[in-house]
């Protein structure tokens, strides 16, 4: 975390974390895990507001919208209408959930999965075991469907790709899934969106009406950039950083699910929306704040939690051959995505050990040959040491 990282490393400066939340910082993987499935599962802060000021004296604006931020003034304005003055910015403003225009306004109600609050909410609707449609197969939907299985809901998951989460999962890895899902008695429509609403049942486009007494959309995120536009900088796609961080505009930097930043294993700048991106991207940003040179190229890596199966992916899974390791049969298994000599990407099925060393050969590079992967016995670690 940024403002702790600044601190860790000595800075003695005043430091202000300005977010529109009316709550201190918080876990967000826990809002479609933990905080679903159990009832009385707490918001995961990550410390009490008085710890922020006293420990580490950092003073925290909550419940503030940051509106508008002059670069040639140094000063970032609220809609309170207070100005806060800086010599270095760092934009960490996240992704909010892209809108389902088609059922928003409409007679059934549609939530979100974001923050607390729609986590709360979420969490009376399944312990009331309604009937939930969810649209989108992604990590959100997924997550949310399994905990709404759980608890005895009627679960449809409404998915416009052939399969689930294609973009991060093999095909026989979102099919492993979706049986896994079917198995707690998830229901599945792949290929189709939802076009509208009555208030108690959604319709699909060709015409099919699902009952319903819930909507929550999942259907991924987009970047919040309208601090970066008052900056002059473009943000559409995301607020473009260099290794370090640094935004096209001096002393401003920018980290977490709103940076577009290089990344070597899919060959072009991406946005990395997951935990341990805002975690150590963050943390390296920090170190160049205060006048430190960290490039930042972890490979992209996040987990979900699937039932029994915990699934984790690094680096990037397309356009590349998949070397299979372990017993896909007992649902232990990793692949490893190979793009010509360059390990790219890895996908972990109840495999932790595996997922470790191929986090760290993507990271350093190493390039283990084909025959060795393919070979069953071949222990992992061997890349490394041979670096
Ligand atoms: P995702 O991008 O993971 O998934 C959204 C899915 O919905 C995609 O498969 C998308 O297809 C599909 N979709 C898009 N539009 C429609 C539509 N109109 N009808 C039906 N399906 C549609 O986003 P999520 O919303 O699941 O997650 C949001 C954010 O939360 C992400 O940043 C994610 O990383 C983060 N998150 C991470 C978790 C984790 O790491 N375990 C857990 C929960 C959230 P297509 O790809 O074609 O657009």
């Amino acid at each position: 975390m940024p403002r702790e990282a600044l601190r860790g490393r000595g800075f003695k400066g005043a430091i202000t974390m300005i977010g529109d939340e009316p709550h201190p910082p918080y876990e967000r993987p826990q809002l479609s895990k933990a905080m679903l499935l159990s009832a009385d599962a707490p918001v995961a802060y990550i410390k009490q507001p008085r710890d922020w000021n006293e420990a580490l004296g950092v003073r925290l604006e909550t419940g503030t919208a940051a509106t508008d931020c002059d670069a040639d003034r140094r000063i970032v304005s609220t809609a309170d209408g207070r100005s806060f003055a800086f010599d270095r910015l760092l934009l960490a403003t996240g992704t909010r959930p892209r809108r389902l225009a088609a059922l928003d306004g409409g007679p059934l109600h549609v939530q979100y999965l974001r923050n607390v609050e729609d986590a709360l909410r979420f969490r009376r609707h399944i312990a009331a075991r309604a009937r939930i449609v969810i649209v989108g197969g992604g990590v959100v939907g997924l997550e949310a469907a399994c905990a709404a299985a759980k608890s005895g809901c009627l679960v449809t998951v409404i998915e416009s790709e052939p399969r689930l989460l294609a973009r991060a999962f093999p095909a026989s890895v979102s099919a492993l899934v979706a049986d896994r899902h079917r198995s707690h008695g998830v229901q599945f429509v792949f290929g189709s969106t939802v076009t509208g609403s009555t208030s108690h049942s959604v319709r699909l486009g060709n015409g099919t009406e699902i009952p319903a007494d819930l909507v929550l959309a999942g259907i991924g995120v987009t970047p919040s950039g309208d601090l970066a536009t008052r900056l002059g900088l473009p943000s559409a796609d995301g607020i473009a950083v260099d290794a370090n961080g640094r935004t096209a505009v001096s002393d401003v930097f920018c980290a977490g699910d709103a940076a577009l930043q290089w990344s070597r294993c899919h060959g072009r700048a991406i946005r990395v929306e997951t935990w341990a991106n805002a975690q150590n991207q963050a943390i390296a940003v920090a170190a160049n704040m205060i006048g430190e040179i960290n490039a930042y190229n972890a490979p992209p890596w996040f987990w979900t939690d699937q039932y029994d199966l915990d699934i984790q992916v690094v680096g990037d899974m397309r356009d590349a051959d998949h070397i299979a390791r372990g017993d896909p049969a007992s649902a232990k298994f990793s692949i490893i995505a190979v793009r010509g000599t360059e390990v790219v990407g890895g996908l972990a099925v109840n495999a932790a050990k595996d997922m470790a060393m191929l986090r760290r050969i993507i990271a350093a590079n190493a390039k283990p040959s084909r025959g060795d992967l393919e070979s069953p016995g071949y222990d992992l670690q061997t890349a490394l040491r041979s670096q």
